[in-house]
Parts: structure tokens; C-alpha cells; sequence
């Protein structure tokens, strides 16, 4: 283990309540935070922070301890970048294989804490993509099923319901307007909640036998060849084709979203 003696330059910062600027040092504190490995070894930094006084009358803050942005956040015992590299580990890996890693990196963290870092992470903008794909799969086979949302020309995982009946997925396309067409398998159940939410969408469904296809909407008509479709549904109706389940993409992902959701047990168990 490495450890860095550091303390923080005698400069006036200003007070956090008035913004009066201040040198005046009250008392000091030690902080031991953990930084970035070097050369596989733990790095721990023994930081000196200064307790300063506010000069200001009637400031209701007498004393304040300084901060370091940039550096290290506020009752954080790592460095911003250490948790930002644990934050980008969990986001790969999720919770234990996250530790695992890190531990090899020597980040020593708990599967916990890559949770809990992650948790923290922003989410990104959901953007609703024109053609979607619509399949359910078994968390738990016979007892709790969900349904995935993907984006059907990308393949990038958008959403996955709790459940698998036609009110959430209706609920969802409703809360998210947008799409266009809806590939799906020949669930009943689907093809209602689509109907209901939009009714001008195309949904494109597969039979299960032969490739045969089906679309209807706006646009009803049944088609056999990727040729006899709409122009906007032609590059769906050319992957369905050429395989002999249509929402095998979907399928392909579900695999991954299942390992996520089970390395993520306490939003998991939420579900009914
Ligand atoms: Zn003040």
C-alpha cells in the first residue's frame, strides 16, 4: 500500500453561507481517502483539510471545513476519479463480477458498493426508437415473466416491463409516443395492447411456422416476402425472413437483461 501525506494550500476561499473570503484558520482535520492503484498497489492519501473562521457578522456559519472539488466530494472516503473508475466497472459488469474485477485491480470494493455506485450513475436519455420489438421471457419459468423492449434496427435493449399482460405494455407505448411499427411474436395479448395504444402503428407478427409474417395496422395486409410490405417495414420484414424465429434478436438480448435483472435482485423482487 502506498500513502500520500498531502495537505491543501494556505489560500482565502469563501464562505459557503456568505461567499465572505476567508484565510483564517480555525483548527485542522485528517481525512484518509483512497485514490487511484499505482503500479497494483493501494493508494491511500492522509489529506490535511483546514476548518476556517467566517469573518462576516451575523454569518450563521462561524466555522466551515474546506472542500476540494474536482478532487474528492463531500463525506466521501474516495477520490472522485477512483469512484469514477468503480462507477465505470459496475456499469460493464454489475455487482459481483464488478468486484471480482476490481479486487484484481487493486480496488478492493463489495458487490454493495459497485451497486450502490452505480445506482448513482445518471441515466441516460431514453429515446424512443420508430421500430420497436416486443417479446416476453421467464425470470422465473412459470411463476414471474417480463417483457423486453428493443429497438428493432439496432438491437439496443430500450425497456423491460414487469409482466407480461397487455395493460403495461399498453401503458408504456401510451407514456411513450413515437413508434411506428411494432415487431412482436403472435401473442394475442400484445397485438391488443398495441392495438388499443396505437392504432396506427404497424405491428409485424410472426407465426412461429416457416417464416410466415404478418403484418397488419394502417396498412392491413398479410405478406410472405419481405418485398410485399411498406417500404418503412421492408428491412424488418428481410430479418424476420431470413430467420426462422422473428423475434430471435429480441431473444439474443434477453439472455443479458435476465443477468442483469438477477444481479440486481432488490428491483427484481419488486415485481409481482
Ligand atoms: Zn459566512
Amino acid at each position: 500500500m502506498v500513502v500520500v501525506t498531502a495537505r491543501t494550500r494556505d489560500v482565502a476561499i469563501p464562505c459557503p453561507d456568505c461567499g465572505t473570503v476567508t484565510a483564517k484558520v480555525h483548527g485542522y482535520h485528517q481525512r484518509m481517502v483512497k485514490d487511484v492503484p499505482v503500479d497494483d498497489r493501494q493508494v491511500v492519501v492522509r489529506l490535511r483539510v483546514r476548518r476556517l473562521v467566517c469573518p462576516a457578522l451575523g454569518c450563521r456559519r462561524q466555522t466551515f471545513r474546506e472542500q476540494i472539488p474536482g478532487l474528492l466530494q463531500r463525506h466521501q472516503r474516495r477520490t472522485v476519479r477512483l469512484v469514477r473508475q468503480i462507477s465505470h466497472v459496475a456499469q460493464e459488469l454489475c455487482g459481483r463480477a464488478a468486484a471480482r474485477l476490481a479486487g484484481l485491480l487493486a480496488v478492493p470494493v463489495s458487490r454493495s458498493t459497485a451497486l450502490r455506485r452505480l445506482r448513482c450513475l445518471p441515466l441516460p436519455r431514453l429515446e424512443i426508437p420508430r421500430v420497436i420489438g416486443v417479446d416476453d421471457f421467464a425470470l422465473r419459468r412459470r411463476q414471474r415473466y417480463a417483457t423486453i423492449i428493443i429497438d428493432a434496427e439496432t438491437g439496443r435493449r430500450v425497456e423491460v416491463l414487469p409482466g407480461r399482460d397487455a395493460a403495461t405494455l399498453e401503458s408504456w407505448l401510451r407514456e411513450h409516443p413515437g413508434v411506428e411499427v411494432v415487431c412482436r411474436d403472435g401473442s394475442a395479448t400484445y397485438a391488443e395492447a398495441v392495438r388499443r395504444a396505437l392504432p396506427d402503428a404497424v405491428q409485424v407478427s410472426d407465426d412461429g411456422t416457416c417464416g410466415a409474417i404478418s403484418v397488419t395496422g394502417s396498412c392491413s395486409r398479410s405478406a410472405r416476402t419481405p418485398d410485399a410490405g411498406p417500404p418503412s417495414t421492408r428491412p424488418v420484414l428481410a430479418a424476420f425472413t431470413s430467420r426462422p424465429r422473428a423475434n430471435a434478436g429480441t431473444r439474443s438480448t434477453i439472455s443479458s437483461v435476465k443477468a442483469s435483472v438477477c444481479s440486481t435482485a432488490p428491483a427484481a423482487s419488486a415485481w409481482p
